[in-house]
């Protein structure tokens, strides 16, 4: 008897197993039997064949309508069949060459399986040398009357070199010689949920007797697939409470205790919440690792804040990341805004308790470079803030106890594990903050090893951010509105941005969510902010001081411009207009901006789109949106662009942009691992399942941490690291 375990190569033959692995990447029983049936033909059922398009794989059932054997002229050796098979309507072709014995098998009449790639011949479709597989005859016993015993018959993903029916006669082989399969899950948890046994779960979804069948063993499978990763992640969650950190307690009147005292606002209950939870986190012996995610503007920087200081108080340091140097910037500004007086260390006018904030870009001048390193050797720096130029190894902390990482989806993971893996010694601890906000399945799966907390208020004050849609196309007096409503915005002191999709015409979209679309359909070409600049500057907005930010530009002369549009009205270089790509999307604050016009719209996505507007109306200020597109009015495009209109709850429209994008770009490239490994589980929408799921495994691990009781388990677990499939888990 066979084991799941097994390679393939000592279960079938050399060359099957060879092509399979070549193919598919199986190299054991476990990996054919992953291998999931695309659909299932019922057995008898004829298929459509005028529906099959030329250039396809098709696997079709068909009955054979009529077979010529017809030799070549002048060669006795070489001859060709030409059979027409029916599904009692349309029929098709098929011609073998030089195989005349195949004339006993296409036998009027009987049915079969037929596979291959649809072609043309002479104006008709025809398959040419198809592989095959009869309908068993009555009173027929033996393999094929054993592989058509169900009525349905799987027909899977299959490639030119491996056909369905190669897939099935080889899973047939396989069920057939299987011994006993272990199963990982334990049997109270399958109980539990009413889930079949391994065993008759991979019966039902390879030779199934009933749709009924098939969905019970769907629902197995796919909680497998949700118990397995879960099972991982706990491991995971274990192992970071297993690693040391050192313990930050709070302390009674440090920093941060000064801080609070002059905070010139009330902390929202979210916010003393979360940073109840972060405060007990630090103060633990194991690292906390734990993910903040808060709509634009909902406050999260203050929470970073407070934890930094708790951890400087204790004589440790702080590292804030951002994913940009604008942004990196920005929170340079905005902690020394908050801090005022308490970054003052070691300076006169300092207070007694403050510390140093250390800002490092990779485009410093030498001497700050210098200085900057400094103060973080030394510790007189307290909170470092900067790009990923903090990762450098150059950049060695006195006592590095927290990391704080801003706007993940921003922060390739690999960059994230780049830093923890760099800590030598002790783990710091880890708080990474996200806008986008993640639904909870992506979280559960993606993010699954960290701890989550969520700010869902808005702090009193901010205000929503009036959002219109402007049809270019179907409302042209509109647009001139929108650029009259700018001058007026900039006359009365407010600053306007413009954000277009595209830098200029040679170059790259920058950062669109929606590119991948259809590719050959028709589109104007987008607004690029070179000729959108050119067009205000002589035009609407001609009397505007105005620039143009993207990310082709040289960092410092970024930096300028976005100093130059947060400086004073009446300074002399200070900007009314910049007009941007989506560089501005991340977090960057200018207090006076107002308004926001968006062109081309419908090529953001939605979150995204929340993102940009999120840069006005901070700071108490109405702001308004302006979404211009030239969709037509009714198209679902148009549609998304009124939703974002219509709310201004990121969580609610994180939800509808997750209907309308696939799979793959939750996950993202960086987790196209586990995209490969999902095969029955989807992380949209099997919200419940994977909550089972995480339930079941964090129990079994709890109970028992090195699952020596679950060998089944720890086997399943090693197979999925085993493969790439683990990679993106690595990198978190
Ligand atoms: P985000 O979560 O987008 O990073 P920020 O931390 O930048 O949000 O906060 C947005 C704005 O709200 C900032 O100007 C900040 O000073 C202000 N803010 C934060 N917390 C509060 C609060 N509790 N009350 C009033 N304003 C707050
Ligand atoms: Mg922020």
């Amino acid at each position: 008897m066979a084991d799941i375990n097994d390679r393939l190569t000592s279960v079938v033959g050399g060359r099957t197993a060879k092509a399979l692995s070549e193919s598919f990447g199986m190299k054991t029983v476990a990996d054919l039997l992953d291998h999931i049936p695309r659909r299932y033909v019922r057995r008898g059922e004829l298929t459509d064949l005028d529906s099959l398009r030329v250039d396809e794989h098709v696997t079709v059932m068909a009955q054979i309508d009529g077979v010529k054997l017809i030799p070549f002229r002048g060669s006795r050796n070489r001859t060709r069949i030409e059979a027409v098979v029916t599904d009692g309507t349309a029929k098709l072709n098929l011609t073998f060459f030089n195989q005349p014995w195949r004339v006993k098998d296409l036998v009027p009449g009987r049915r079969a399986l037929f596979t291959g790639k649809v072609g043309t011949f002479r104006g008709k479709r025809q398959l040419a040398h198809p592989d095959y597989l009869l309908l068993p005859a009555d009173g027929d016993t033996g393999d094929i009357a054993r592989m058509f015993a169900g009525s349905l018959v799987a027909v899977y993903p299959a490639t030119a070199r491996v056909s369905s029916l190669t897939i099935m006669r080889t899973v047939d082989l396989v069920l057939a010689g299987l011994g006993d399969v272990p199963d990982p899950v334990p049997d109270a948890i399958r109980a539990k949920h009413g889930l079949l046994p391994l065993r008759e779960a991979l019966e039902g979804i390879h030779k199934p007797y009933t749709d009924a069948e098939v969905a019970a063993a769907r629902r197995r499978l796919k909680y497998d697939e949700a118990f397995v990763l879960q099972a991982v992640l706990a491991q995971r969650r274990l192992h970071t409470e297993s690693l040391s950190a050192t313990p930050r307690p709070a302390t009674e009147d440090g920093l941060l205790a000064a801080f609070d005292a002059k905070l010139p606002f009330e902390l929202t209950a979210g916010q003393l919440e979360v940073g109840d939870v972060v405060r007990r986190g630090l103060a633990c012996f194991y690292p906390m690792h734990r993910l903040l995610q808060g709509d634009v503007g909902s406050g999260k920087t203050v929470v970073a804040l407070r934890a930094m200081l708790q951890v400087v108080d204790d004589g440790g340091q702080a590292a804030m990341l951002a994913p940009t140097e604008v942004l990196a910037q920005q929170h340079y500004r905005s902690l020394l805004d908050f801090l005022g007086p308490l970054a003052g260390g070691g300076m006169l006018g300092g207070s007694d308790k403050a510390t140093r904030v250390a800002l490092l870009t990779g485009s410093l001048s030498a001497a700050a470079r210098k200085q900057a390193l400094l103060d973080i050797a030394s510790g007189a720096a307290g909170i470092a803030v900067g790009t990923h130029a903090l990762l450098q190894d150059k950049v060695q902390f006195a006592d590095l106890g927290l990391i704080v990482v801003d706007e993940q989806h921003r922060f390739g993971v690999e960059q994230r594990s780049a830093l923890l893996d760099r800590v030598s010694g002790e783990r710091p601890h880890l708080l990474v903050m996200t806008a986008t906000p993640i639904p909870r399945t992506v979280a559960m799966t993606v993010f699954g090893d960290l701890e989550t907390s969520t700010l869902r208020e808005r702090p009193a004050g901010l205000q929503v951010i009036e959002t219109h849609v402007v049809g270019e196309i179907d409302q042209p007096s509109h647009l001139e509105r929108v650029w009259l409503r700018a001058a007026e915005e900039v006359r009365s002191g407010q600053r306007v941005f413009v954000v277009c999709p595209r830098i200029d015409d040679t170059g790259q979209a920058e950062d669109l969510q929606d590119e991948e679309g259809d590719p050959d359909a028709e589109r104007p070409s987008l607004r690029t902010v070179v000729e959108t600049l050119a067009a205000l500057k002589d035009g609407p907005l001609s009397g505007c001081r105005i620039a143009a930010l993207h990310g082709r530009l040289p960092s410092d002369e970024k930096d300028a411009v976005m100093r130059r549009f947060g400086a004073e009205r009446g300074a002399a270089d200070a900007l009314d207009v910049v007009v941007a790509t989506t560089v501005i999307e991340v977090g960057v604050d200018i207090a006076q901006a107002s308004t926001m016009v968006i062109m081309d719209a419908d090529r953001f996505g939605v979150s995204q789109l929340h993102q940009l507007r999120g840069r006005v109306g901070r700071r108490g200020q109405p702001g308004l949106c302006l979404l211009v597109t030239r969709s037509e009015p009714g198209s679902p495009a148009r549609e998304r662009l009124e939703a974002v209109a219509a709310t201004s709850d990121g969580f609610e429209l994180a939800r509808i942009d997750l209907q309308q994008r696939r799979e793959g770009d939750v996950l993202g490239t960086a987790q196209s691992g586990l995209r490969s490994s999902l095969r029955l589980l989807s992380v949209l929408r099997d919200e419940d399942v994977i909550q089972d799921a995480r339930r079941d495994a964090s129990e079994v691990l709890q109970k028992s941490p090195d699952l020596a009781a679950h060998q089944a388990l720890l086997a399943a677990i090693s197979r999925f690291q085993s493969e790439d499939r683990a990679e993106y888990l690595d990198k978190t």
